[in-house]
């Protein structure tokens, strides 16, 4: 098959990419570099059944697929919140080319949604069902309200234009490949406690999030598109931490000598999060399988290659 992923440069798309090419499929890969690298795809650069297109999925594109992969979004607060009108666009008017991509071609549609459709959630664990507690003029909005209306447009393009879609919600995840400054949880802890500086814990770090390893998450997502069910269904871990657990945790395997520091709480900060996953068992046979340790020990060890290396 040829298979389209967007944000295919990124931490999640390049390492779906490199399932994708091992199952020899060709691979289009769409991404304007502003928060992915050329680095997590040179593997597949020179190979004859990989093509990258730097694009910007604001701006129309025509191409012939059989299946899209839609993942372009910067997912990180700090950089989502760096030009948030563009972070709508690239929600609203991204996901709009490519659903109308999707319906010129026929091709399967996957959209990258997220738990944060759920904002800050009042129900506990959350199911596909609930929906959400999102501020909608606050400053996580650009991102939460772009995801929504991504979900609204997927939907109504299944409805109204019968194109096959899939959605994905996909809740915090991690590995190797994060950006060392791309100011999620787990890829700060990490860097901090590589270099010696102090563990930021936002708060007073009785915050939860639950964390699931990259290449669970792809597996999912692969399960998801070529499987029956459309969604929404929520991809994730449902091991559930304070955000101080997590501190300690990352602490101790990488530098017990590490300081950790509290700063105060960004606005609008979610209290608590965790996956419901009844229906990802049931209809795709999926759970997670790497635990937490196993997988920050494979992610700090990508940092400390990234990080010796620069230095
Ligand atoms: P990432 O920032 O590493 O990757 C996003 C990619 O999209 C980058 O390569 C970036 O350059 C590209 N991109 C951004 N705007 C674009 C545009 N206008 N045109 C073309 N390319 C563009 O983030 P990630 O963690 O790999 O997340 C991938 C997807 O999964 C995102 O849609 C995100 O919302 C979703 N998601 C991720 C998580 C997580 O914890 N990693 C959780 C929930 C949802
Ligand atoms: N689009 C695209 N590539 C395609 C087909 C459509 O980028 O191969 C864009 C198109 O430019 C439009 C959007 O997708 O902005 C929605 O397309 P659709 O055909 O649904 O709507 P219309 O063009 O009729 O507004
Ligand atoms: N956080 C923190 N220190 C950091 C970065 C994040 O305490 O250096 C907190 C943040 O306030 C949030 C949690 O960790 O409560 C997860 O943040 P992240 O940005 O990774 O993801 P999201 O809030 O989008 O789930």
């Amino acid at each position: 098959m040829r298979i389209l992923v967007t944000g295919g440069a990124g931490f999640v798309g390049s390492h779906l990419i490199d399932r994708l090419m091992e199952q020899g499929h060709e691979v289009v890969c769409l991404d304007n570099f502003y928060t992915g690298t050329k680095r997590n795809i040179l593997q597949w650069l020179d190979n004859p059944y990989f093509e990258m297109i730097r694009h910007d999925i604001t701006e129309p594109i025509r191409i012939e697929v059989d299946q899209i992969y839609h993942l372009a979004c910067p997912a990180s607060p700090v950089h989502y919140q760096f030009n948030p009108v563009k972070t709508v666009k690239t929600s609203m008017m991204g996901t709009l080319n490519m659903l109308g991509l999707a319906k010129r071609v026929k091709a399967r549609f996957l959209l990258a949604s997220t738990s944060e459709v759920y904002g800050d959630p009042d129900v506990h664990p959350q199911t596909e069902e609930y929906r959400g507690n999102v501020n909608p003029i606050g400053i996580r909005a650009c991102y939460d309200e772009g995801k929504r209306i991504a979900e609204t447009l997927s939907f109504d393009y299944h409805r109204q234009n019968g194109v096959d879609i899939r959605v994905a919600r996909i809740f915090n995840t991690f590995g190797p490949r994060m950006l060392e400054n791309d100011g999620r949880v787990v890829s700060n802890f990490i860097a901090q406690s590589l270099r010696g500086v102090p563990l930021t814990v936002y708060g007073d770090g009785s915050q939860t999030r639950s964390f699931c390893y990259v290449s669970d998450l792809v597996e999912g997502l692969m399960r998801l598109m070529n499987g029956e069910h459309t969604g929404p269904i929520n991809l994730g871990n449902p091991g559930e931490y304070t955000i101080l657990e997590l501190a300690q945790k990352i602490q101790g395997m990488v530098n017990p000598e590490a300081e950790i520091i509290f700063k105060p709480l960004p606005q609008d900060d979610p209290k608590q999060r965790q996956p419901d996953i009844t229906r990802a068992k049931t209809y795709l046979g999926w759970e997670p399988s790497v635990p937490l340790e196993q997988g920050l020990k494979l992610t700090i060890q990508d940092f400390s290659d990234r990080i010796s290396s620069a230095t």
